[in-house]
């Protein structure tokens, strides 16, 4: 969570700060910070709220003159978002300055210990009790920021990334790191740290992807790199190819809507990287041999949020054509189960847009650790889960800014159905592949076809503005899309809502149906078409409002349905993909109609990397 961004170089570091900062936010937003040194003086700004707030504070950078800086959006953890809490924290006289992305999981002990030596704290933070530790080893090793950081890498537990400003050391900037990401970006005569590239693509594409417990040196246009040690590290630059348009908003009211028109391209991009010229599926790049996948016996797919709803999908998919036994799991519960795991014929899928999710990357070392290959499918190339897996499929969506996941969500299932089909090509189960590849090929040509309707879609929101509840139902691969489609809703437009599996509603949930509340159908599978329609009639009975999302010739609900979305026809295995985008667009409208802040909904942030 939060962004992260220092600069040092010739020009002015607040705006560059403030306008990095800008690309950062939707990675949390309940307060944001800048400290800018000005040769020996380092002044610091902070505001609870939006960095809007902020920036019209400092008058857009302005009033913080200097060349070396560091600036910091929140998603508190510990504290409340507040002046006070927000990033840079300082040590009392103001030597070490610094902000933070993560959870410092020993602060108290941390805190006891150094409330022993004397040290005070004015917020409530972790982060406030590792600068603090920093300082007070700084101060022991006589001002040397290195052998500083290495001592209290050494004490501190859980995960972070720190940017550090050192007092005496006005044209440097520092950064460590554990388990969150973290990226030296390199520039003319200047340089750059920020855990996400979108913050410096307008400044530079070269940069070095720290690793794990690495320390960076930034001074100008020199970068420095060095082992938890203190060792100094030689490391390759890489380019980064993703276009600094993409971080624009080009035209759109919201990002959100901007990245649900960028599907089709997701989707299709990610397709035909997996697709040889004659139109065979091709995993090479990613090193997944068929020799490989006819070993495989099981397989555990395992992520969080929308990418664990894809994953259910690619469930029903990989189970129907290849015939493997899939489990699908939370990668918070995963983490902490005791399972019986089986290394050999063992496949761990880990499916993340950031491939930094705090959840995930432990489930995958926990897989790992029992001898199962990992396989990641991930947006952000050399994130910390592409660089630990043993193969890597990486969805070509592009930066997405949005919190709410539109065009990954798809370019993860195209993945899924693209190992599914090679999965049972691979061990006999598919002779022609060809009329699914069709299908596939012809997934974005649909999707835009059916943001041609958006508008229908805009009324059914608009009239649901005022509502509390509602329910999605589904069976099969339409659950999954259900629990994809609820999410959307309750996590922009604040709606509560809830997915069910069809056949479970008359098991409780049906209880809580009451006159005009919208209940969602999908209804895409044909060979359930009928029992998902019965239990449409059931809410019907009980007062539901109803709208389904079906093909063209499902009439049974002809007369009961409110309202009809029909997607075109497709391979059932691939319905997913259609039935989501009326769903995505339900939940944006209902937030715009609402008022709410569409790209950046309360309490939550996009990369989660905590906890
Ligand atoms: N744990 C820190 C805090 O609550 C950092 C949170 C973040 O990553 O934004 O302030």
């Amino acid at each position: 969570m939060c962004g992260i961004l220092g600069y040092t170089g010739n020009r002015q570091a607040a705006p560059i700060l403030l306008d990095g900062l800008a690309k950062l936010e939707y990675r949390g937003y309940d307060s944001a910070g800048l400290a800018v040194a000005d040769g020996e003086e380092v002044r610091i700004e902070k505001a609870k709220g939006r960095l809007s707030v902020l920036s019209e504070r400092i008058e857009g950078g302005k009033t913080l003159a200097g060349t070396c800086g560091i600036g910091h959006t929140r998603w508190a953890t510990h504290g409340e978002p507040s002046d006070t809490n927000a990033h840079p924290l300082w040590s009392d006289d103001k030597a070490v300055i610094a902000i933070h992305n993560g959870i410092i999981e020993n602060y108290r002990e941390l805190k006891e210990e150094l409330t022993g030596k004397g040290y005070s704290f004015y917020s409530q933070t972790d982060t406030e009790v590792a600068v603090k530790l920093i300082d007070l080893y700084y101060k022991e090793d006589n001002g040397n920021p290195l052998s500083a950081l290495t001592r209290a890498m050494r004490r501190i537990r859980g995960s972070y990334c720190f940017v550090i400003l050192f007092r005496d050391h006005p044209d440097e900037v520092w950064g460590v790191r554990k388990d969150n990401p973290l990226i030296a970006g390199q520039g003319k005569g200047e340089s750059f740290l920020t855990s996400d590239v979108s913050a410096i693509l307008q400044d530079t594409r070269q940069v070095y992807y720290l690793d794990n417990m690495q320390i960076a040196r930034l001074r100008g246009g020199e970068i420095r790199l060095f082992d938890q040690d203190g060792n100094p590290v030689t490391k390759e630059l890489s380019e980064v190819t993703w276009d600094a348009q993409a971080a624009e908003k080009g035209g759109f009211d919201h990002f959100m809507m901007k990245e649900i028109h960028e599907q089709a391209k997701a989707v299709r991009d990610t397709i035909h990287s997996a697709l040889r010229e004659d139109g065979t599926v091709d995993l090479s790049s990613m090193k997944l041999t068929d020799e490989a996948l006819r070993k495989v016996e099981q397989i555990y797919i395992i992520a969080c949020g929308s990418a664990y709803h894809a994953g259910v999908v690619g469930q029903y998919v990989i189970e129907d054509l290849a015939k493997v036994p899939v489990r699908v799991e939370l990668a918070s519960e995963f983490r902490y189960r005791t399972l019986p795991l089986k290394g050999e014929g063992g496949l761990a899928i880990v499916i993340s847009q950031s491939g930094e999710t705090a959840d995930t990357l432990a489930a995958m070392r926990l897989a790992r650790e029992h001898g199962l290959r990992t396989l990641a499918i991930v947006n952000v190339v050399g994130s910390s889960i592409a660089r630990e897996a043993d193969n890597v499929f990486y969805t070509l969506a592009g930066p997405e800014i949005a919190v709410a996941t539109t065009k990954a969500y798809s370019a993860q299932l195209a993945a899924c159905y693209l190992l599914a089909i090679q999965l049972a090509k691979a061990r006999g189960l598919l002779l022609d592949e060809s009329g699914l590849l069709a299908e596939l090929q012809a997934l974005p040509r649909k999707i835009d076809d059916i943001l041609d309707e958006k508008e229908r879609i805009r009324q059914v929101a608009e009239r649901f503005a005022q509502a509390n509840d509602a329910f999605f139902l589904g069976r099969n691969i339409d659950y999954a899309v259900a629990m994809e489609g609820s999410l959307k809703m309750k996590e922009i437009s604040y709606l509560h809502s809830e997915a069910c599996a069809a056949g479970e509603m008359k098991h409780g949930p049906i209880s809580l149906v009451e006159k005009g509340m919208l209940v969602v159908g999908i209804l895409t599978q044909e060979a359930l078409y009928k029992k998902t329609a019965s239990n449409m009639l059931e809410v019907k009975s009980r007062g539901a409002w109803l709208m389904q999302v079906t093909h063209r010739g499902n009439d049974l609900l002809k007369e009961d349905a409110d309202f009809t979305f029909y997607i075109p026809p497709t391979d059932p295995h691939f319905a997913a993909s259609l039935a989501v985008i009326p769903l995505q667009l339900l939940g944006y409208y209902l937030a715009v109609a609402r008022g709410v802040d569409v790209d950046k909904p309360r309490n939550l942030a996009k990369s989660v990397t905590v906890e």
